[in-house]
């Protein structure tokens, strides 16, 4: 391997691969796995091209090769030979770009401009909080194009700071081959507190050098103002609240009181800074907001207060496709749990961010869950991903809601 991959212009990396591997390339499938691979040229390198040639020996794609990852290569590029040169980078996140124009109004600063495969940056994220950038990388893959990268962005969109954010998987890798960290500054000032930004006129803050994802869960919006729209005079339950995101937007819409329910204390603290953000608003300053650190799961077991809107948004709950079948019993037990804690005409907002879980079996599961309590229901709406958080294969489904309005 050595001599090769440290010449200068090392050979160019050429994969074979399975017939049905070549299949589901040819389809616009962006995963190569490891076992799908039948021959190479030579060993490859993190973050090297490769090409993968087709069973006629014709030029079938271009992706980003990763010897550490069982997702051997994340396609770039299908069909004709390209090269991946500065204006194919700029093409590219341009049409990334152009997808979101329109979409958000000026009282929205926090949403997502690259959602990895999807939008044709396999294992990457970018998010935008107000006029801090969060990059997320979820293949060492991308180490090596980091700078490039950055340039890329800084003269793309305009910013303030650029934040690296990144997966748990590829940080000893970034430390010990790239001295990169999660959480570090790449351009603009080091933030001193959480970035404040704007959702439909609400205001959040989001930890965007340590917390979940890129800091907030903004594939929720959408569903957030949904919420919104059906909170008011009611007493809401916000189970697995993270920051409050449900719980700012119902207090907003009118609800007359709101539960924040997590395990976690730091994100409750969290929720009663974003209650404070927003008090300004009267119907934020006229709800009663409280919290309640427990396991959601045990507490919603228990007997109790009754509430008359809640939101059931748990982390997800099966991490392997192994795990699916025991995911789905445990979505129908808890919305189970949620629905007796429901008053008349209560209303269920259930949440999955599965992807091992199909929306529908985490449907028809809510939906047992309904039908076994034994009240009549009337099913409101099911929701999947928003435009900025585009699913373009199978497996990049993870979002889904659903909303069930129980009667006596
Ligand atoms: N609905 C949120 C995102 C939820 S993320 C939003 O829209 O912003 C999942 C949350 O569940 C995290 O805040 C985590 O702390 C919390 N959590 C994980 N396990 C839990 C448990 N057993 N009981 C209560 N909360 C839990």
């Amino acid at each position: 391997m050595s001599a090769v991959a440290q010449s200068p212009e090392p050979v160019r990396l050429r994969l074979r691969v399975t017939a049905a591997a070549e299949a589901a390339v040819r389809f616009g499938h962006p995963w190569v796995f490891s076992d799908s691979v039948l021959a190479a040229n030579r060993p490859g390198v993190s973050g090297e091209r490769a090409v993968i040639y087709d069973r006629k020996d014709k030029f079938l794609a271009i992706g980003l090769y990763d010897p550490d990852s069982p997702i051997r290569v994340r396609i770039l590029h299908t069909g004709k030979p390209v090269t991946l040169d500065a204006a194919w980078w700029q093409a590219r996140l341009a049409q990334a770009l152009a997808r979101r124009h329109g979409l958000f109004e000026a009282n929205t600063t926090g949403y997502r401009l690259i959602h990895g495969e999807s939008d044709g940056w396999p294992g990457l994220v970018l998010d935008r909080y107000d006029t801090t950038l969060v990059l997320k990388l979820y293949t060492a893959a991308w180490l090596p194009e980091l700078a490039n990268l950055q340039a890329l962005l800084a003269a793309a969109i305009p910013a303030d700071r650029l934040i690296l954010r990144l997966s748990r998987n590829i940080q000893s890798a970034a430390g010990q081959g790239f001295q990169r960290h999660d959480g570090q500054v790449l351009a603009g000032a080091i933030p001193t507190g959480p970035v404040i930004f704007s959702e439909n006129g609400v205001r959040f803050e989001a930890d965007v050098l340590r917390g979940q994802k890129t800091g907030f869960f903004l594939d929720q919006r959408e569903n957030r103002r949904e919420v919104e729209l059906r909170a008011g005079g009611r007493r809401v339950l916000n189970a697995f609240s993270f920051s409050g995101g449900f719980s700012v937007y119902a207090a907003r819409g009118g609800a007359v009181s709101v539960t924040d329910l997590d395990i976690s204390a730091h994100a409750l603290e969290s929720a009663g800074r974003n209650f404070a953000l927003n008090r300004s608003h009267p119907a934020v300053a006229a709800c009663r907001h409280g919290t309640v650190q427990a396991d959601a799961f045990e507490w919603l077991a228990q007997g109790g207060e009754k509430f008359d809107l809640i939101v059931l948004d748990p982390p997800s709950l099966a991490k392997r496709a192994a795990e699916r079948e025991g995911a789905i019993r445990a979505y129908e037990r808890l919305n189970a749990q949620g629905i007796s804690k429901l008053e008349r005409n209560g209303i269920l907002v259930a949440g999955s961010c599965s992807a091992h879980v199909p929306a529908a079996d985490f449907f028809d599961a809510v939906r047992r869950a309904a039908a076994k309590s034994g009240r009549p229901f009337t099913e409101l709406k099911t929701a999947l991903h928003p435009a900025d958080h585009p699913a373009g294969f199978k497996e990049a489904e993870y979002l889904k809601v659903i909303y069930l309005q129980m009667g006596a």
